[in-house]
């Protein structure tokens, strides 16, 4: 039978409750214990698939194609989980299975309430993905922060859950803020008690507490969170700001809150000293040799979580390199306006995001024109391998005016959409999503890369590459290097005579870890670093 950890969070958001939970995966994996980590979303939305990037962040995409919440890139990466869509719940979903049972007459005639029906059908999510990934620990994040009228659902039956499970199944974690007050001089531990005082009102009385704090807490302030909150002393675990995420999981350890789990479980694990991230992935990235700078040329970069795993994934790399890979954000749009050169003194690489919308494409479009013709290395992502479709039909192949139809009518539609999905009405959950298989041809800067000749990679997205024009492409140096075998797709396209310029319709970003640097964002970072040093 699974054990059960439920964390919530309080006083504020944006606390790193995501990372928080990932880095419990991590140390609880390294137990030699099965987990899954789930995320429970509070808003009504069926999934984040149709939410601007602006109010959510990333959509993660898993491998069985559900749109989700970032937070589960987190988790893919700091442990060996494979998410699937039973992995994310939502409101919307909760409430869309009970209305359709309810349409349905599976309910025999009652009043539908919040509870019990609503809890039910959420404690049924939770058991089903505990039933699927057959982990002995299911580690449920709870979205928003206590107090939040949506989340009362979530909290009500993560409650009723122990009552359910017996007390020694499940455990809550609650990540609070314990704030630096600068003219007092003092760590204050009141919104603590506060947010744990709510939460005990729902019923959860937690059992550990996370503080997220700026300063070390003294023994004392420890004490006076344990007493007041009703919490071991042991039990209230520091977690200060960091210079690495991916330096988390150590902090947790080092206050044992594993074996704090462990022992509330009753659970007798093997041994871990998390020797190895400690060693190839936390040292590493705190101190790496070498600097590059990549320019990321994008519509979303303001918003850091608007392109959470692109980042995360040059981190990757950067650790794989021995380098620190500095990212220069451009906004797409208004490099339409600026000069090119000038903008781009001193980058050593240009990666172009996935997105939506003809807003910032001539500015993409302009980026990608840079880097072909300066040599400068390249990696095109979803969006990013159709505009570099887009600048090579217009500046090389004479196709003036080219296009993809998702943007303009055009003579020379190089980007569009297959039949299926010209039939497509709804927005949600209708693209082409999840994981797909990819055949690489021999040869190729990609065969290489990957060292493999087939590889599976996740897609999001509707518009594909128009076969009408590869002739004309290849006439011009264009090597389509990726297909998707069953329906003949393009799936990454290189340029001949480039040291480093590859575009794919999918996105690798979100199967990068750490300790394990996606090949495409490895050898990016290696060409761009040879290049910065003049060694190429
Ligand atoms: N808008 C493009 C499409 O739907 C690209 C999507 C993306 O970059 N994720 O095909």
């Amino acid at each position: 039978m699974s054990k059960y950890i439920f964390i919530t969070g309080g006083v504020i958001s944006s606390l790193g409750k995501g990372i928080a939970s990932a880095s419990i995966g991590k140390i609880l994996e390294s137990r030699g214990l099965k987990v899954t980590l789930m995320k429970l979303d509070p808003y009504i939305n069926v999934d984040p698939g149709t939410m601007n990037p602006y109010q959510h962040g990333e959509v993660y995409v898993t491998e069985d194609g559900a749109e989700t919440d970032l937070d589960l890139g987190h988790y893919e990466r700091f442990t060996n989980t494979l998410s699937s869509k039973f992995n994310n719940i939502t409101t919307g979903q909760i409430y869309n299975s009970v209305i359709s049972k309810e349409r349905k007459g599976d309910y025999l005639g009652k009043t539908i309430q919040v509870i019990p029906h609503i809890t039910d059908a959420i404690k049924e999510r939770i058991k089903k993905c505990a039933q699927v990934s057959k982990a002995d620990i299911v580690i449920v994040e709870i979205g928003g922060t206590v107090g939040d009228i949506e989340s009362l659902p979530f909290l009500e039956a993560a409650r009723q859950f122990r009552l359910d499970m017996g007390y020694d199944n499940v455990l809550y974690i609650h990540l609070t803020l314990v704030p630096y007050i600068k003219a007092a001089e003092e760590v204050k531990t009141k919104p603590t008690q506060h947010s744990v005082g709510t939460l005990r009102e729902i019923g959860i009385i937690p059992d550990v507490l996370i503080c997220r704090t700026e300063k070390p807490l003294s023994e004392s302030v420890k004490e006076k969170i344990s007493l007041f909150c009703n919490v071991k002393k042991e039990a209230v675990i520091e977690s200060p700001d960091m210079e690495s995420i991916y330096q988390v999981p150590l902090v947790f350890k080092k206050q044992i809150l594993d074996e704090i789990i462990l022992s509330h479980f009753k659970l007798i694990c093997k041994f871990s000293d998390l020797k190895e991230w400690d060693r190839d992935v936390v040292n590493r990235v705190l101190s790496p040799k070498n600097k590059v700078t990549i320019a990321v040329v994008g519509k979303y970069i303001e918003l850091q979580d608007a392109y959470k795993s692109i980042y995360e994934a040059f981190t990757h790399a950067g650790i794989y390199n021995d380098t620190k890979v500095e990212i220069k954000k451009i906004d797409s749009e208004s490099l339409e306006k600026l000069e090119i050169g000038k903008i781009m003194h001193g980058i050593s690489g240009i990666l172009v995001p996935g997105g939506f919308g003809y807003r910032g494409i001539e500015g993409k479009i302009k980026a990608i024109k840079f880097a072909r013709l300066n040599k400068v290395p390249f990696l095109g992502l979803c969006l990013g391998m159709q505009c570099a479709v887009i600048e090579f039909a217009r500046n090389a192949c004479n196709l003036g005016g080219a296009n993809s139809t998702e943007f303009k009518k055009t003579k020379y539609p190089v980007i569009s959409l297959l039949e299926e999905q010209e039939r497509v009405k709804d927005l949600g959950g209708t693209m082409r999503l999840g994981a797909y298989p990819c055949k690489l041809k021999k040869n190729t800067l990609a065969s290489k890369v990957y060292g493999r000749m087939l590889i599976q990679e996740r897609h999001r997205h509707r518009y594909e590459f128009n076969n009408k024009y590869r002739k004309v492409f290849e006439k011009k140096g264009v090597v389509f290097s990726g297909i998707y075998p069953k329906k003949d797709l393009v799936e990454i396209i290189e340029l001949k005579g480039h040291p480093y310029f590859i575009a794919v319709q999918f996105h690798p970003e979100f199967k990068s870890k750490p300790d394990k640097a996606h090949p495409l964002f490895k050898e990016f970072i290696r060409v761009a670093l040879r290049q910065a040093q003049g060694l190429s």
